[in-house]
C-alpha cells in the first residue's frame, strides 16, 4: 500500500494513548474509526477529545485552531464497539490496548482474520518486542512498530520499531504516515523496551538505586535532577505520572529477555505496587497513591 492509498485510520483501545492518536489522526485529514470493547470509555474519549486538556477547544482557546474546524474533526471520527464492522473498513489499524502480551496477541489474531488482505497493523506497545506481537500472525511483513508519547497529541516523537520481518514498504510507510501526522517519526529495531523505554527503564531504576543506597531521599533525587538536567519532572515524580505497575511489568519484561541486571525491578517497588502504591491516583484509579505517599505510610 503506498501512503495516498491510506483512507481510514483504525485505533485500537480509546484510552490514554487511543483517543490521543485518534484525535492527531482526525487534526491531520484523515478518517478515523476508534474501536473499543467499552462504551462508556468511546463516550469520554470523545469528550477528552473535544473538551480535555489537550482537545480541541482547548486549541482554539490558544489560537492554533480556527473554531469552524472543530466540527469537521469531530465528523471524521466514528466509534464502534464491533470488530467486525470496524474491520471491513481500516486500512492502518494502531494498536493502543493495555500493555499485556496475551491480549494484543488475542486482539491482532482476530484483526489479522477480519481485516483486508492489505491492511497494515501497528502496535504502540511501550516495549512488547514487534517480532513477538507479530509471530503468530499471516501479515508478519505488514506489521510495525508505531510507539506514541503521552500526551499523544502534543509529544513529537513516533518510535518507528522495524519488527525482524516487516517489509521497507511497511516501515517506509508508516514513517510517510508519521510525517503526515504532524510528528517526527525516528526509526529503531526491534528488542525488549526498544530505545527509548529501554533507556528510561534504567534511568528510573538508577534512581530507586541511589535512594536505596541511601545517597539521597526521593525528593532530594527529584530535585537534583530537575535543577541540573533541566527535566521537567524528577523521576520518581515521573515514576508516579506513568504508574509504577507498569514500571514493574516493563523492568520484569526487559530484564525477563536480557538478562542483564540494570533492568531488574528493585525491591522497592515491588513492594509498592503489592501495597497498592501504583503511583498518582488522578492519573492511576484505584492507586493508593505514589513514592511519597507510600514513605509517610511506611515512617508513621
Ligand atoms: P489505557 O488503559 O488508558 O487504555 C487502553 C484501552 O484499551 C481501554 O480503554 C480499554 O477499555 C481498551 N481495551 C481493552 N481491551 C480491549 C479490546 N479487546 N478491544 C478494544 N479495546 C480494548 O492504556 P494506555 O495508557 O492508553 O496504553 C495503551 C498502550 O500504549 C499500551 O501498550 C501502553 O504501554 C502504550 N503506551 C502508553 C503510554 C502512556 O503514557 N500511557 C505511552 C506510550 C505508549
Amino acid at each position: 500500500m503506498k501512503i495516498e492509498d491510506v483512507g481510514v485510520i483504525g485505533v485500537v483501545g480509546a484510552g490514554t494513548m487511543g483517543h490521543g492518536i485518534t484525535q492527531t489522526s482526525a487534526q491531520a485529514g484523515y478518517a478515523v474509526y476508534l474501536i473499543d470493547i467499552d462504551k462508556e470509555t468511546v463516550r469520554n474519549a470523545l469528550k477528552a477529545i473535544e473538551e480535555g486538556p489537550f482537545g480541541l477547544k482547548k486549541l482554539v482557546e490558544k489560537g492554533r485552531l480556527a473554531l469552524d474546524q472543530v466540527q469537521s474533526i469531530l465528523d471524521r471520527i466514528s466509534t464502534t464497539t464491533d470488530y467486525d464492522e470496524f474491520s471491513e473498513r481500516v486500512d492502518v489499524v494502531i494498536e493502543a490496548v493495555p500493555e499485556n502480551l496475551k491480549l494484543k496477541q488475542r486482539i491482532f489474531k482476530i484483526l489479522d482474520e477480519k481485516c483486508r488482505p492489505h491492511a497494515v497493523f501497528a502496535s504502540n506497545t511501550s516495549g512488547i518486542m514487534i517480532t513477538e506481537l507479530a509471530a503468530e500472525l499471516k501479515r508478519k511483513e505488514r506489521f510495525v512498530g508505531m510507539h506514541w508519547f503521552n500526551p499523544a497529541q502534543v509529544m513529537p516523537l513516533i518510535e518507528v520499531v522495524r519488527g525482524s520481518l516487516t517489509s521497507d514498504e511497511t516501515f517506509n510507510l508508516t514513517l510517510g504516515l508519521s510525517r503526515k501526522l504532524g510528528k517526527i517519526p525516528v526509526e529503531t529495531n526491534d528488542g525488549p523496551g526498544f530505545c527509548t523505554t529501554r533507556f528510561m527503564a534504567a534511568y528510573l531504576f538508577e534512581a530507586i538505586k541511589l535512594y536505596e543506597a541511601g545517597i539521597a531521599n526521593t525528593r532530594g533525587i527529584d530535585e537534583m535532577v530537575k535543577l541540573a538536567f533541566k527535566h521537567p519532572l524528577g523521576p520518581f515524580e515521573l515514576m508516579d505520572l506513568i504508574g509504577l505497575d507498569t514500571m514493574l511489568h516493563i523492568g520484569e519484561y526487559i530484564y525477563g529477555l536480557t538478562w542483564d541486571p540494570q533492568y531488574k525491578p528493585p525491591l522497592i517497588l515491588r513492594k509498592l505496587v503489592l501495597s497498592g502504591y501504583t503511583g498518582d491516583p488522578r492519573f492511576k484509579p484505584g492507586s493508593r497513591g505514589g513514592w511519597r505517599e507510600y514513605f509517610k505510610q511506611v515512617e508513621s
